[in-house]
């Protein structure tokens, strides 16, 4: 006796996610290389949250956005940003329906891991000028020694004027490294875990070794110091009050032969911030009032006054809700917020961190995480079954290839997003985002692909209705 044949009904019963390339055609190829570029662009000029918030505002203007004034007249259309202390930036396009109807929010952040300079940073070890460090948001120590670093940031003078300090961006620039030992001398280093090889203290910038024309002891940093009074006017108090932060010089650019990648610093979170941006400077009117948050802080936990915690956020919404009578909870418990932040990429090298099924893959788009935490979930908002479902919805609507992921296997570790503090405010909440390939590393990758698809989801969450 055989079996009976029963028709093959795997096609209709089981979920097989397809290669995102499989899923488009010519003409939205054409539309993720544009896009891309002005990615790439944004990426290159944005390496810190300031230059970030800057480099928005100046594309915001130019799509016809105002900015914020308590009390100025607001209707369907109107578009506004509010800078935060010049660190944090929230847009607004005010939407058809009232503020009682909710609004959309789509939050991403714009503060990537780097090395801040100490408050006394500079130092001569041995005739050799250095600045001290003291990194922000979590690295891989080992990754930042050896390789180009420019030097960002602001110096805020004791009368309250701001010196603006770019150094290592322009071609001919001098860069700055954090030295290695050579593998000649490196048995015992070699033998030391990678997290306790290379110590935080020891990552000091080098920035000069010419002594000053004098007697005396520290004539190298007097050298550097009298270098740094004559392009900036500065002293040594001054970096008291000061902000500057060594981070990654390797320029942006496409990676692999097909060109489809792109390599470069801080796509956390820069690629979901610019998904966003161009979202809403691409908006006409939307059915609800749609809120773009650049946020600050998100990599040393969303504290502080720029960071998603403070109330800077609510006190913006709740000067758009009074011009409309709204209380803001009452818009709050309406809205919804898609937290833009990027997850972690498949990556074949390292199978060992990830469950395959449930991780996100290159190339598959928009990864969305019904959670994050570490453990048991610990530390998640874990969005409900329902609201994954309207962004299903939605993105199927809106022909979004997206797909779910997971950070990494169950019990290897963890992270977390503003998502839960946007859901603690009693806004229905989720994660979605591009996948990384070497996540908060100095150069990390992404794909083209799922760039574009976390553009084209985000834009899909502001039009639906
Ligand atoms: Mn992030
Ligand atoms: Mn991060």
């Amino acid at each position: 006796m055989t079996m009976s044949k029963e028709p093959d009904i795997r096609e209709e019963l089981f979920f097989q996610p397809k290669n995102g390339y499989d899923c488009i055609d010519r003409e939205e190829r054409i539309l993720i290389e544009e896009y891309a570029e002005k990615y790439k662009a944004f990426l290159d000029e944005a390496r810190t949250e300031r230059e970030a918030v800057k480099l928005s505002i100046r594309m915001a203007e130019e799509a016809g956005f105002v900015e914020y004034r308590r009390g100025m007249p607001m209707q369907p259309g109107t578009k506004v940003y509010c800078s935060n202390r010049g660190k944090a930036l929230i847009l607004a396009v005010m939407g058809e329906q009232p503020l009682s109807e909710g609004c959309v929010i789509a939050g991403a952040h714009i503060d990537a891991p780097r090395l801040d300079l100490k408050q006394r940073p500079l130092t001569e070890q041995e005739e050799l000028a250095f600045f001290r460090t003291h990194y922000y948001g979590g690295i891989k120590k080992y990754q930042w020694v050896a390789i180009p670093l420019e030097l960002h940031g602001v110096v805020v003078l004791k009368n309250g004027e701001t010196v603006d300090i770019s150094i290592g961006r322009e071609p001919g620039d001098p860069q700055f490294v954090i030295t290695d030992l050579l593998p000649h001398l490196g048995a015992d280093q070699g033998k030391k875990t990678l997290s306790e090889a290379i110590t935080g203290e020891g990552l000091k910038l080098l920035i000069g070794s010419v002594p000053y024309a004098c007697e005396g002891k520290d004539r190298v940093k007097l050298a550097i110091m009298s270098i740094l009074n004559d392009m900036y006017g500065i002293t040594e108090e001054d970096f008291l009050s000061a902000e500057l932060a060594a981070v990654p010089a390797m320029e942006v650019r496409d990676i692999g032969l097909d060109r489809s990648m792109i390599g470069g610093y801080g796509h956390d979170d820069r690629s979901c911030a610019f998904a966003e941006l161009q979202a809403i400077l691409d908006l006409d009117t939307p059915p609800r009032t749609a809120v773009c948050i650049l946020a600050d802080k998100e990599e040393t936990g969303s504290d502080g006054v720029t960071g998603m915690l403070s109330q800077a956020f609510d006190t913006f919404m709740e000067d758009l809700c009074d011009e409309q009578n709204v209380p803001l909870r009452r818009c709050f418990e309406r809205s919804f917020c898609i937290s833009a932040d990027v997850c972690n990429g498949y990556d074949p090298l390292y199978p060992e961190v990830s469950e395959k099924d449930n991780n996100a893959k290159m190339n598959y788009g928009m990864g969305i995480c019904k959670y994050t935490g570490s453990r048991g979930k610990s530390g998640t908002s874990d969005a409900s079954a329902e609201t994954v479902a309207k962004l299903r919805r939605i993105f199927d609507n809106a022909g979004v290839v997206w797909q779910m992921a997971e950070l990494g296997k169950v019990d290897q570790g963890g992270g977390g997003t503003i998502a839960k503090y946007m859901a603690n405010r009693n806004i229905e909440t989720i994660d979605a985002g591009v996948p990384v390939l070497s996540m908060h590393a100095p150069f990390e990758i992404v794909a083209k692909f799922d760039c574009y698809m976390t553009y084209k989801g985000v834009l899909a969450v502001y039009e639906a209705e």
